[in-house]
Formats: structure tokens, C-alpha cells, sequence
């Protein structure tokens, strides 16, 4: 760990007083590393994935480098850009944490939020604008704001703006911008086009890359489960009743499936949320605010609505599906293990996304352990033989009594399957049509589902919903 601390980086007194009531002790090595360089005035290339600390190390120092001036109506002095409506709301709220003993104005731009109201505040003058790229356009064009009086410039999460086609709409904003000034730029990963991006935005930088690009945090500790898609939720379930699951991130490729996820899960008696691009505004920042809370500890989403998500201490991430974008495994899996705190990462990979889980084990240059389902299934079944059943089933006396059965009895199968067909709403074109299967039998085929035995339905009780 980094011996440096706050006190060493040359950060104000209310800068310190603030980090020490948000209950920072030290700084983390991106902290340590960027934020004497920012206080230099230095353009900084920061490679740091979420979970660093990486926010902090530019919202510090910017707050003491715009204590000294005014902004003018319409005219912000620094802006920061972020790729989602989340990851921006998060940084405001970090400003407001660490800003607290400082006046600094600043106004959020994001979509789903009414112009009017954002109009006012930037009438007023701001110090900091955080926004997305399309929003600040869309400002732009309407003449409500102007970008010449911006000292301060940083592009988080570049290489997310990159896989979300941002590029185009970032390099208009920066040519609206004075060439002089202040660049810092963050990306998980440093693709080509970052790099000739950061060419072409930055001056000289600072780099700093605080792990290798797209490693994975040493304190999330990593599972695979290989099972067939029509048996995947299935074993998620079974993973969240044998699991310590204290709250959960349950990612999906496709935005259609997190609904189904999300649906399947509350029919078995899961409390969970979900969170994905087509909801508004509103239903987002409920349901994020819900989950914040523990109010809801489980929730179903798509990698874009999750990009901002910063929850402290999640204790699991689940990919639902292999991502298709390696990239993307890291940033999922960044959500949890944050800040130094341990954390769990299970993936369910079917037969046809082998091809994705390489390119995978190929950019993190890690394997990642197997799990076997069987054994999920067994501690599950175990559990559920001791466990008190306290609940009442829920959905209307489907018969889903625990079945420590043997493995391969045709009977669960033929219910399994039953269940699964009841849980889609729509049969996806791509699967086969449902045939009779044969028992299974070979359990040591690596990507054999293992045998669909019966399942108890003990949901843990912090996870389920409360019996009426
Ligand atoms: P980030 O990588 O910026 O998304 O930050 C990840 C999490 O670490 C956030 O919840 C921050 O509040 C927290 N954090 C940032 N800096 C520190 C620090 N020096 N000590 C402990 N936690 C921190």
C-alpha cells in the first residue's frame, strides 16, 4: 500500500477536513499519484479502472484550483464528461462531499432531466459542469451554454465513450474549447483510438496507470459456472441461495433479458430490480436509490445502466452472460472488491460463448476458477434440508417442492422445462426448439450443465420479499 497521505498531496485544509469526515484514511495510489500533478496544473492520462478511486482524484484537486475566480453566466470554467447519466450524478455527489467546506457552483447536465431547470443554473454561472455528451450539445445548440471560458477539462471513462460512439460528439465539444487549458483523461483500457485520442487532446501529460489495463482488482475473487443457456436461471438461483449474497449487480448482454431475468426471479421469490437504457429517468433513479438503500438487494441490469453505479461494499457481481466485449468483464467486475474490500464475481458461460470467456482470459491473462454446478445445487439442497421452511411458496401451487433427488431423474427435467417455458414470454428465435432431453448423465463434461435436480425454493430471507 501506498504509505503517502492526504496531508502530503498539497490539498487545502477544508480539502482535508472534508476527505477526513468522508472517512478516507489514506490515499489510493491513483489519489496518491494524480492529484500533486492536477494541483501542477499538468495534463494527466490516467489509466485506472472504477473502484481506484480515480473520481477523487480529479474532483480534489479541481476543487482548490477553482476556489480562486468566478464563473460567468453561461460560461463554465471546467467541465467534466462523462459517458452515462449515472456515472455523472455520482460525480456531482462527489463534489458536494469533498466540496462541502468550499463554494463552488456547478450544474449537472444529463438527459431525462428537464432544460429548464438546468438553464437556471447555468444562467446563474457555474464552476463545474458534469455532463453527458449529448446533453452538452444539445445545450449548445440551443445557445445555452459556451465552452470558450473552460480552463479544466476531464474525459472519464474515455474507452466507455469509445464502445458507446461518444467519439464524434467529444471531439465537437473539445473543439468548442480554448486550446489552452487543462486536460485529464481516465480509461480503464487504452485501446489505439484512446491512445490517438489522447494524443490529440493532451499536452504533454502525466501518465499514470495505476494497474495494468483491463486487470482485475486482486480482492474480487472470480468463479465460472458452465451450464447451458435454458439452465441458467436456474443456477443463478441456486447461486444466490448458496452464496453469501449481501447484495448483488446480476448483469445480462441484452436488454430483453434483464426484464426476463428481473421476472423470473421475483416469480421465485427473489426480491430484485432492474435497471436498463429504456427506462426513464426517473424509474432509474428509483430503483438505484432503492438499491443504495438495501432496500432492494438485487438487481438485473444491462452494462450501460450500470456504468455509474458505485455502491459501497457489493458483495457479488453475477454475469448472467458472458460479455461479448472483454472490456466489459473488468468493468462488471469492478464493481465489486471497490476500494480495497473483498469481493465475489461468478459467471454463467454457456457452450457458445467459449469464444467470448477466451477473449477474456486472454486480455486479463488470468483462468478463471471453475465451480461446479453440481456442487452449487448439492450445498443448496443441503441447506434447504436444514433450513426451517418458514415461507409460503409463492405462484399459484406450482409444484416445486425440494427434491434432493438423484442426479438425472427424468421427472425435475420435464418440470425444469416446464418452468422455463412459463418464465419466457417470448421463445428467442436462436433456441432450438424444446425436445425431451436425455438424462444427463456425464457429469464430467466441462460444459455440461450438470444434472437439473430439483431445487429447493428456500430464498434466503433477505433476499426474498416479505410473505404478505
Ligand atoms: P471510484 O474509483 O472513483 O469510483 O471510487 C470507488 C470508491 O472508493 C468510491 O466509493 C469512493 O467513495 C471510495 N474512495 C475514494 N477514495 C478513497 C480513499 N482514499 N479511501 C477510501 N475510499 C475511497
Amino acid at each position: 500500500m501506498d504509505e503517502t497521505s492526504f496531508k502530503d498531496l498539497g490539498l487545502s485544509d477544508e480539502l482535508l477536513r472534508a476527505v477526513s469526515e468522508a472517512g478516507y484514511e489514506a490515499p489510493t495510489p491513483i489519489q496518491a499519484q494524480a492529484i500533486p500533478y492536477v494541483l501542477m496544473n499538468r495534463d494527466i492520462m490516467g489509466g485506472a479502472q472504477t473502484g481506484t478511486g480515480k473520481t477523487a482524484s480529479f474532483t480534489l484537486p479541481m476543487i482548490d484550483i477553482l476556489a480562486q475566480g468566478r464563473a460567468r453566466a453561461r460560461m463554465p470554467r471546467s467541465l467534466i464528461l462523462e459517458p452515462t447519466r449515472e456515472l455523472a450524478a455520482q460525480v456531482a455527489e462527489q463534489f458536494d462531499i469533498y466540496g462541502k467546506y468550499q463554494k463552488l457552483s456547478k450544474a449537472l447536465l444529463i438527459g431525462g432531466v428537464s432544460f429548464d431547470d438546468q438553464d437556471k443554473l447555468l444562467d446563474r454561472g457555474v464552476d463545474v459542469l458534469i455532463a453527458t455528451p449529448g446533453r452538452l450539445l444539445d445545450h449548445f445548440e440551443r445557445g445555452r451554454v459556451l465552452l470558450s471560458d473552460v480552463k479544466l477539462l476531464v474525459i472519464d471513462e474515455a474507452d466507455r465513450m469509445l464502445d458507446m460512439g461518444f467519439v464524434p460528439d467529444v471531439e465537437k465539444i473539445v473543439s468548442l474549447m480554448p486550446k489552452i487549458r487543462q486536460t485529464l483523461m481516465f480509461s480503464a483500457t487504452m485501446p489505439p483510438v484512446i491512445r490517438r485520442l489522447a494524443d490529440q487532446f493532451l499536452m504533454n501529460p502525466k501518465e499514470i496507470t495505476v494497474s495494468p489495463p483491463a486487470s482485475t482488482a486482486a480482492t474480487v475473487s472470480q468463479s465460472l459456472v458452465a451450464v447451458d443457456h435454458k439452465e441458467k436461471r436456474n443456477a443463478l438461483r441456486s447461486l444466490l441461495k448458496s452464496e453469501d449474497v449481501k447484495n448483488a449487480l446480476i448483469f445480462c448482454n441484452r436488454k430483453r433479458d434483464v426484464s426476463i431475468v428481473q421476472q423470473s426471479l421475483k416469480r421465485h421469490g427473489f426480491e430484485a430490480g432492474a435497471l436498463h437504457g429504456d427506462m426513464d429517468q426517473f424509474q432509474r433513479t428509483d430503483t438505484l436509490e432503492a438499491f443504495k438503500k438495501g432496500e432492494i438487494r438485487l438487481l438485473v441490469c444491462s452494462d450501460v445502466a450500470a456504468r455509474g453505479l458505485d455502491i459501497e461494499a457489493m458483495s457479488h457481481v453475477f454475469n448472467f452472460d458472458v460479455p461479448i466485449n472483454a472490456d466489459d468483464y473488468v468493468h462488471r467486475i469492478g464493481r465489486t472488491g471497490r476500494a480495497g474490500r473483498s469481493g465475489r464475481a461468478i459467471m454463467l458461460a454457456a457452450p457458445d460463448e467459449k469464444r467470448y470467456l477466451d477473449m477474456i482470459i486472454k486480455l486479463t491473462g488470468l483462468e478463471i476458477p471453475r465451480l461446479e454446478l453440481k456442487d452449487v445445487q448439492a450445498a443448496v439442497i443441503e441447506a434447504d434440508t436444514e433450513a426451517p421452511r418458514t415461507r409460503g411458496r409463492r405462484g399459484g401451487g406450482r409444484n416445486n417442492k425440494p427434491k434432493p433427488s438423484s442426479n438425472g431423474s427424468e421427472a425435475p427435467l420435464a418440470r425444469k422445462a416446464e418452468a422455463d417455458a412459463e418464465e419466457t414470454p417470448k421463445a428467442p428465435k436462436a433456441r432450438k426448439p424444446r425436445v425431451a432431453r436425455k438424462p444427463t448423465q456425464d457429469n464430467n463434461n466441462k460444459f455440461n450443465e450438470g444434472s437439473p435436480v430439483g431445487l429447493g425454493d428456500h430464498v434466503p430471507a433477505f433476499l426474498s420479499r416479505e410473505p404478505k
